[in-house]
C-alpha cells in the first residue's frame, strides 16, 4: 500500500522539473490534516465529481438544448473530453495530470442553464450589480455556494486548482500588477477546451444536419484530412470516414500542440513552474501555422453553427425564459426555495436569484418556466 509520502515522491521523481508537485502545493484556504494515501490534487478531483454542480453538468447545454437528441454532447461529455485531451497533453509533457483533471473537471462548473445564452441573459441583468461570469461563477461554487462539508463552506480545494480555474485574475490578484499567465497544468486544460468544442461542435453539428460536410471542403484543414481518410479507407461509410477525419483532426493538432509548447519549453528555459507565469504570453501553445489552419475552422462553425438560424432561435428562447425566470423572482422573492430564501437575509436578492438560476439544468430550468407560466 502506498502513502501519499510515497506517491509525492514518485511524482517528485517522475515528472518534469516544472510540473507542479502535489508536495508543493501552497495549501487550503481552511487548513485540513492531509490524506493518508490521496495527493492533495487527488483530492480536489474527488471532491469535484462528487460535488452537486458537477453531476448537474448531465443537464446542461453545450450548444444543442438537452431534449434534441441523445446523442449530442452536454456539459458533462464536454468535460470529460476535455479533462481526456487534457491528460494526453499533460502527460507527453510529464506535467501533473491530477492537477490537469481536476481543475478539467471543474471548468464549466459555473456554466448556467442553456450554455452561452443562458449565460449571457445573466450577465445583461447583472451588469450594473457585480456583473456573471461563468469562470467566476465556477469559483464561487467551489468556494462558498456547494455546502456539503461540516467544516467549511465550498470545497476548499488548494490554491493551485483555483488558480485553474480563474482565467480572470484580477480577481484574484490585486490588480496593480500585470496578472501572470497560468501555470502549466491550466493552460493546458484552456487548450484542450478549445480542441474538443472545436471538433465536437462539428461532429454534433454534421450529426444533426445543421452542417454539411460537402461545405466543410471550403476549409483546408478538413480538406486536407479527408483526403488523407478516402486514401487509407476507400470502402469506408460516409459516418465512419466523417469520425475518422475528425479523429485526425484532434490527433493533428495535439501533436502539433505538443511539438510547439516542447520547443516554447526550451527555448524560454522553463525549469521551475514559476518560470512559466512569468512570461509575456502562453507557453502551451499551437505553432503559428496550426494557428493560422485552425482560423477558417472556426469561422466556418461560427458562421455555419453558431449563427445558423436554428441554433439562434433556440439561444433566443433560452434567454427569454432565463430573464422571465428573474423578474417573477425578483418580484417575489418567496417563491425561492428555502436555501435561497436563508441567504436573501445577508445578501442582496439580485445576487442570490442569479446563483440560483446559474445552478439550474436546462431541464429544471424549463420545467420551472412551464409552472410558473403555462
Ligand atoms: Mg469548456
Amino acid at each position: 500500500m502506498l502513502t501519499r509520502g510515497e506517491l509525492e515522491a514518485i511524482e517528485r521523481k517522475t515528472l518534469a522539473p516544472y510540473a507542479i508537485a502535489s508536495s508543493a502545493s501552497r495549501g487550503r484556504d481552511r487548513r485540513e490534516a492531509e490524506h493518508p494515501y490521496r495527493t492533495c490534487f487527488q483530492r480536489d478531483h474527488d471532491r469535484i465529481i462528487h460535488c452537486t454542480a458537477f453531476r448537474r453538468l448531465e443537464y446542461k447545454t453545450q450548444v444543442f438544448v438537452i431534449h434534441e437528441g441523445d446523442y449530442y454532447r452536454t456539459r458533462l461529455t464536454h468535460t470529460l473530453e476535455v479533462a481526456q485531451i487534457a491528460r494526453t497533453v499533460g502527460r507527453t509533457l510529464g506535467l501533473n495530470t491530477d492537477l490537469i483533471e481536476a481543475i478539467a473537471l471543474a471548468h464549466d462548473l459555473g456554466h448556467g442553464p442553456f450554455g452561452h445564452s443562458g449565460g449571457d441573459a445573466l450577465a445583461e441583468i447583472m451588469k450594473l450589480r457585480g456583473g456573471f461570469d461563468h469562470n467566476l461563477q465556477a469559483l464561487r461554487i467551489v468556494d462558498r455556494l456547494e455546502n456539503r462539508y461540516p467544516g467549511f463552506l465550498g470545497l476548499n480545494l488548494t490554491w493551485e486548482v483555483r488558480q485553474g480555474l480563474n482565467k480572470h485574475r484580477a480577481a484574484l490578484e490585486d490588480g496593480k500588477a500585470p496578472a501572470p499567465q497560468l501555470g502549466l497544468e491550466a493552460q493546458v486544460v484552456n487548450i484542450a477546451d478549445e480542441i474538443a468544442y472545436d471538433h465536437h461542435d462539428l461532429d454534433d453539428g454534421i450529426t444533426s444536419g445543421l452542417l454539411k460536410v460537402e461545405a466543410l471542403g471550403s476549409v483546408p484543414l478538413w480538406r486536407q484530412a479527408q483526403q488523407e481518410v478516402r486514401g487509407l479507407f476507400p470502402k469506408a461509410s460516409a459516418r465512419q470516414r466523417k469520425d475518422a477525419v475528425i479523429r485526425r483532426l484532434i490527433n493533428d493538432q495535439v501533436t502539433d500542440l505538443l511539438r510547439e509548447s516542447t520547443r516554447r519549453i526550451g527555448r524560454s528555459r522553463i525549469r521551475r513552474p514559476a518560470d512559466a507565469e512569468r512570461l509575456p504570453g502562453p507557453v502551451i501553445a499551437f505553432s503559428s501555422s496550426m494557428s493560422r489552419s485552425r482560423s477558417p475552422l472556426k469561422a466556418f462553425l461560427q458562421e455555419k453553427l453558431y449563427r445558423h438560424h436554428k441554433v439562434v432561435r433556440m439561444a433566443d428562447k433560452a434567454r427569454r425564459v432565463v430573464t422571465a425566470l428573474f423578474e417573477v423572482y425578483l418580484k417575489n422573492p418567496d417563491q425561492l426555495p428555502f436555501t435561497a430564501t436563508q441567504r436573501l437575509k445577508a445578501e442582496p436578492p439580485h445576487r442570490v436569484i442569479c446563483d440560483y438560476i446559474a445552478g439550474m439544468t436546462d431541464r429544471f430550468a424549463m420545467d420551472e418556466y412551464r409552472k410558473l407560466f403555462v
